[in-house]
């Protein structure tokens, strides 16, 4: 009973009408029934059976009606609530979605949000969703974008694609409350919203995202050590600037800069150091040039340099000075100082036009010119320059071809004691026989590959190709002694020992004694303990022999002459040509011969043309001699027929037998000198071949040496004031044909030969008259 007072208690209100009405109606039928049923009792009429079931059967009706239709309301109200359950579940879900969401999702409608979840209010740094509400979307973000364009006209843009898409992804910079910008991804979603459209937004803070990418961004442009921009930032930046620089019509520097010695730094404190240094010289670099100007790290410890608004060649030169300036100053790291200099090298664009590749090939070769010319120091491109060096890289890959084609040969000149005749051995010289273009003489060649690796493959090749002759000489009987000339280089490499040892063990037939190496004075400059402790085993540890050639044309020759043990001194050949000409160069090799003798070490004139050069080095105490006046260079193949057919200069054997005095020396030296001297006066004016004429008389010194012996008294006073007045007439007569020539009277110069020869004739008459 209860249930059923209960159910009709929960009964909507117009259920419970309609079960009162049918129960009202099934009542009023019970009532019908009873009333039928007492008449019936009284009457018995048949009739009243009628109305007795009548009621009753539409009493069942509408009691079943009503209960089927109760039924069915009732099972409906249970689906309606279930289901109002179930949105409600839903809707709750999708606020706790909404809500909860790490995103800020908003609702906008129209130029206002009207909803936002939580995590908008707290990305953007607002109290609550009312104030946040409140505020206009304007204000949420920056005047401008990151790509520059204003936050109005872009935002306009992005919704209009939006609302023709149904969606649109971007990213956007927002303003916090506090002013933060931040960036975020918007997602912007059309959503039908009743008859209107509303505008699903979601944002997603990307600050972490793009602090990433900002670091792989970095990572690809900047070098992590220096924080320079690295290769690629900088190929970028050149077309920037060269875009400038068109319009501007300014000019703009690209510079290479490489930092000298900067390996031993590492290699002796270490890479921190290094490191330091680096990160040093790159801060330096950049206080001196302007913020919109670029250096770049390319790694290593080179530098490049883009220098835009260049008003000329000179400010570049300035700028550049001030670099290399900066850099030179000592670099205190870890409490030591340190110092490092830098060659650097310029070329301008538009003088200079090309890629980036070919103006920084063009900076690059005229930073290599800088280190060459001696490091610390820059220099400018030149189209010159490049064209040298086109030409020098071909001739360099010519020149290894060569090597592997055997296109190298060695002569050999002769060398011989003046004062025996004897061909004690021959100096190898090489020699390029070229396809094409004939005999290419060594100082066309050598020179280029001079700091090479070819340098040493050549002179690998010397060496054997030098060793491999004295072995078949030896074993055709022929005694001689092979000179070969060592590059600087060479003989500092690591190689160099190994492979003369090596060429001497192949061959050991060969006496070492017999090979010496020639190393110019020149180049022994600055290594001389390296190469003096070379020297010192290869005669020591494999006996071969040492010379010093060129010697004189060093700086230091003394210095030279006292720390290398050499055991020959080679006279440069430019001192022995000038002999007869210039008593200057007969003081040096006087003093080089001397020298010589007191660090006990032998020598030898290379240059030797003529036999007047022989007496005269053999009057100062040199009796071997290498030079035209013997032999030139000559082919392998030639060297046994010319031993055989030498005749050795009779004139140098009669004056090293005469024994003479030196009163007798000098007048032959005197002699000698002033026959050279006739002989060229005349030679000019009778060939007309030299401009130069005047050259013979000024260069005339024999006055020089009439005032030598003057000094020295070796010679009676009055025979030299003979002497003296002989030579002033020699020399007038001189004065006056090259007086006459150089006006162009050729024939009365000519015709003056005559007296000048009477006046030659009349100081040898002299000579020959002298008086102790
Ligand atoms: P060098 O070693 O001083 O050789 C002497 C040079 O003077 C040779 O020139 C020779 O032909 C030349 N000469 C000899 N006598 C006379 C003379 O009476 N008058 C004149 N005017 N010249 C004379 P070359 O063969 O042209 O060699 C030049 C230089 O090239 C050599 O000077 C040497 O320094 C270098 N050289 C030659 N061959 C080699 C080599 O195989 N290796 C290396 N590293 N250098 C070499
Ligand atoms: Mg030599
Ligand atoms: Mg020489």
């Amino acid at each position: 009973m209860s249930k059923i007072l209960e159910y009709i208690k929960n009964l909507p209100f117009w259920h419970f009408i309609m079960l009162f009405v049918a129960l009202a109606v099934i009542l009023t039928e019970i009532l019908t029934i009873v009333q039928s049923f007492i008449l019936y009792r009284e009457l018995r009429s048949e009739l009243l059976i009628l109305g007795f079931f009548t009621p009753a059967i539409s009493a069942f009706v509408v009691f079943f009606i009503t209960a089927l239709v109760l039924r069915q309301l009732k099972d409906k109200e249970k689906r309606l609530e279930l289901s109002s359950q179930k949105l409600l579940e839903s809707e709750q879900k999708y606020r706790a979605l909404f809500e909860k969401s790490a995103d800020a999702f908003l609702l906008l409608d129209g130029d206002k949000f009207v909803d936002c979840n939580f995590a908008t209010i707290k990305m953007l740094g607002y109290q609550s969703r009312k104030e946040f509400l409140n505020v206009h979307p304007s204000q949420l973000s920056p005047p401008k974008q990151a790509d520059g364009r204003t936050s109005f006209e872009k935002a306009n843009e992005m919704i209009a694609i939006a609302y023709e898409q149904g969606n649109h992804r971007f990213e956007w910079d927002h303003k916090r409350k506090n002013g933060e910008i931040f960036p975020v991804e918007v997602l912007l979603t059309v959503i039908p919203f009743g008859k209107k459209e509303l505008l699903h937004v979601v944002w997603r803070d990307i600050t972490d995202r793009k602090k990433q990418e900002g670091r792989l961004e970095y990572i690809a442009h900047y070098d992590v050590l220096t924080r320079l921009p690295n290769r690629a930032l900088f190929a970028d930046r050149f077309k920037q600037a060269i875009a400038h620089a068109k319009r501007s019509q300014d000019l703009l520097a690209i510079c290479f800069l490489d930092l000298d010695d900067f390996k031993p730094v590492n290699d002796n404190y270490g890479h921190d150091v290094g490191d330091q240094l680096l990160i040093e010289v790159a801060g330096r670099i950049k206080t001196e040039i302007r913020e919109e100007d670029t250096v770049s790290r390319q790694g290593g410890d080179e530098f490049a340099l883009l220098l835009g608004e260049i008003t000329s060649i000179p400010a570049g030169e300035q700028l550049l000075k001030r670099i290399h300036h900066s850099l030179a100053r000592p670099y205190i790291i870890d409490g030591y100082p340190h110092k490092i200099s830098a060659s650097s090298g310029m070329t301008f664009y538009p003088f200079d036009e090309g890629d980036i590749d070919t103006l920084m090939r063009h900076a690059d070769q005229a930073m290599y010119q800088a280190k060459l010319a001696g490091k610390n120091r820059y220099h400018l491109f030149s189209v010159e320059d490049d064209q040298h060096l086109i030409n020098q890289q071909a001739l360099l890959n010519e020149i290894e071809q060569a090597v592997m084609n055997k296109e190298f040969q060695l002569y050999y000149q002769p060398k011989v004691n003046m004062k025996t005749g004897k061909v004690f051995g021959v100096e190898a010289l090489i020699r390029w026989l070229h396809p094409e273009k004939g005999l290419i003489p060594p100082l066309d060649f050598l020179p280029l590959i001079d700091g090479t690796d070819l340098e040493i493959k050549v002179g690998g090749w010397v060496i054997n190709e030098a060793v491999v002759q004295l072995e078949k000489w030896k074993n055709q009987g022929i005694e001689l002694e092979v000179s070969i000339n060592i590059s600087s280089r060479h003989i500092q490499s690591s190689t160099f020992f190994d492979q003369l040892n090596d060429a001497l063990d192949c061959h050991p037939l060969v006496n070492p004694c017999d090979l010496q190496l020639e190393i110019l004075e020149s180049s022994t400059l600055g290594d001389i303990n390296i190469i003096s402790g070379i020297v010192n085993s290869c005669q020591n540890v494999l006996g071969v022999n040492v010379a010093l050639d060129d010697f004189g044309t060093g700086y230091s020759s003394l210095t030279h002459m006292r720390n290398l043990s050499a055991n020959v001194i080679k006279i440069d050949q430019t001192f022995v040509r000038d002999l007869l000409d210039d008593p200057n160069d007969y003081s040096i090799i006087d003093g080089i011969i001397s020298l010589a003798g007191a660090f006990n070490r032998e020598v030898i004139a290379e240059g030797v043309e003529t036999t007047a050069h022989g007496i005269i080095l053999l009057i100062l105490g040199c009796n071997e001699a290498q030079g035209y006046g013997i032999s030139p260079p000559m082919a392998v193949t030639d060297i046994p027929k010319w031993l055989v057919n030498y005749i050795p200069n009779q004139e140098w054997i009669d004056f090293c037998d005469e024994e003479c005095t030196e009163q007798e020396e000098k007048i032959i030296l005197l002699r000698l000198t002033t026959e050279h001297w006739f002989k060229n006066v005349t030679n000019v004016i009778l060939t007309m071949e030299d401009s130069s004429l005047g050259k013979y008389l000024i260069q005339c010194h024999l006055g020089e040496w009439i005032d030598r012996f003057k000094r020295d008294e070796i010679f009676d006073e009055l025979w030299l004031e003979k002497l003296q007045k002989a030579h002033d007439d020699l020399y007038r007569v001189a004065g006056n044909l090259v007086q006459k020539y150089q006006n162009g009277d050729i024939d009365a110069a000519r015709n003056g030969l005559d007296e000048f020869n009477i006046s030659y004739e009349q100081m040898n008459k002299v000579l020959e008259q002298y008086q102790e």
